[in-house]
């Protein structure tokens, strides 16, 4: 049986401040009462899990822990089918240098490992876990599918949208309008299974 969100008050687990801008954003239709785990100064855990759910169920257990809160998190990445799912959960990881993230060179990177591979399929991934204090979770996935294009194009999304193109449409999520986006995106995907399936005592809301 899912566990229902009934508590108004719920903490975003991250210390990314887009991350949270975005989640907040999703969750702003509904009559709860948002922090983030940066805002209340709860350690970061490390991200050590071999899938996005394993990293989803270990920052928000974690911030659920630490706040005695519910606790929502996100993980997500591109995989390339071409590459065996690369980089998956490193597509973050893909685009750090000595100076800090770059993703133009993580874009260049899967350009240059695909080389001339004919296959250029691809899907962004996220995961959403809901966790409460006492340990339970409830994990929620959302895909998009796509092409990797090259060389990238748009300047509208982030990390990988400019080399990233959904499926049935020319443009890449770096040329689509944002709210376009977040309308079919994985994240949203995810997003509207979890709101199904958790909060029923909001669904009157309009969740956009
Ligand atoms: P996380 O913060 O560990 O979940 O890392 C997610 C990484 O995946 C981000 O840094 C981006 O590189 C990539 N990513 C996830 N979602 C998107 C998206 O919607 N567009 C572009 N890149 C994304």
């Amino acid at each position: 049986m899912t566990r229902q969100f009934r508590d108004g008050r719920l903490i975003i687990a991250s210390h990314n401040a887009g991350k949270v801008a975005e989640i907040a954003a999703l969750l702003a239709p509904l009559d709860i009462a948002v922090q983030s785990a940066g805002d209340l100064g709860l350690p970061e855990p490390v991200e050590d899990g071999a899938t996005f759910t394993e990293n989803a169920i270990l920052k928000a257990r974690s911030a659920a822990l630490g706040s005695k809160l519910p606790a929502l998190a996100d993980d997500s990445g591109l995989a390339v089918a071409a590459l065996d799912g690369a980089p998956g959960i490193y597509s973050a990881r893909w685009a750090e240098t000595a100076d800090g993230r770059d993703f133009a060179t993580a874009m260049l990177r899967v350009h240059e490992k695909l080389g001339d591979n004919a296959d250029r399929s691809a899907h962004f991934i996220c995961v959403l876990t809901l966790a409460w204090p006492d340990g339970h979770v409830e994990c929620f996935e959302g895909k998009v599918a796509g092409e990797i294009v090259w060389p990238p194009r748009g300047g509208r999304g982030f990390g990988y949208d400019p080399i990233f193109s959904p499926r049935g449409d020319k443009r890449t999520f770096g040329e689509i309008d944002p709210e376009e986006k977040h309308a079919i995106s994985h994240r949203a995907v995810a997003f509207h299974k979890m709101l199904d399936a958790c909060f029923d005592k909001y669904s009157d809301s309009d969740d956009g």
